[in-house]
């Protein structure tokens, strides 16, 4: 009688550990919505706390993760190259069916983000958008201009959420579209890159360098250049 209790106790506990567990999110440090020299306000969105792999991605470029797939050392805002504070998961409620680096024998040059439903995706940092546009292979792609030689791009979204054009100044989680397959997509994901060098030559943001964005150390505060 007494076993069967504590059975009963630890189901009951392991049923709402997995039931009611809430998904905790961190508010945006103050740096990214009032220091930028970026006129537009930031928006609603709260990056995730945490990032978990997708339960049956193949992930050929793998990244250490716990046993509940929440990937180790992740940053949920983070400062690059000393210059631009981001959130290198601009997406809530997504799981990464794919990270930076080598796949198929070619560099995969983001993340790969997926979220059943699909989820609004946002500007990961405030800026000025260069790209809004369609091409064959990242469909319909948004790129932002974040200054200082930093910039990032959205992948295949679904369509381009109202305000999204090039040219238009963007705030810090203001809405850029839903997550679609546009483009060359074998399902609906976000395909997100950190961008950095010279836009300005004939290649744009092509003849920019891809970097991981889980490469980029925590935010703590310190931003030069705002
Ligand atoms: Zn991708």
């Amino acid at each position: 009688m007494k076993h069967a209790a504590m059975v009963c106790i630890l189901v009951l506990l392991w049923m709402t550990g997995c039931a009611s567990q809430p998904r905790r999110v961190v508010s945006p440090p103050p740096a990214i919505s009032t220091t930028a020299a970026i006129p537009a306000p930031a928006g609603q969105f709260q990056p995730d706390a945490n990032l978990y792999l997708c339960p049956n991605a193949t992930i050929t470029n793998a990244l250490e993760s716990d046993s509940r797939n929440r990937v180790l050392n992740f940053n949920p805002v983070v400062l690059v190259d000393g210059k631009v504070v981001m959130t290198p998961v601009p997406v809530n409620n997504a799981c990464l069916t794919s990270g930076f680096g080598r796949r198929f024998g070619r560099t995969h040059k983001g993340l790969d983000l997926k979220a059943s439903p699909p989820e609004m995706v946002y500007a990961a940092a405030p800026g000025i958008i260069r790209e809004a546009t369609t091409s064959t292979g990242f469909g319909n792609h948004v790129v932002i201009d974040h200054g200082q030689g930093v910039f990032t791009r959205y992948g295949h979204l679904d369509r381009f959420a109202p305000g999204v054009w090039e040219g238009a100044s963007i705030g810090f989680g203001q809405p850029l579209g839903v997550m679609g397959q546009t483009g060359n997509a074998t399902g609906i994901h976000l395909h997100f890159e950190v961008l950095t060098g010279n836009y300005n030559t004939p290649k744009k943001s092509f003849g920019l360098t891809a970097r991981n964005p889980l490469s980029f150390p925590a935010y703590t505060g310190q931003a030069s250049g705002y």
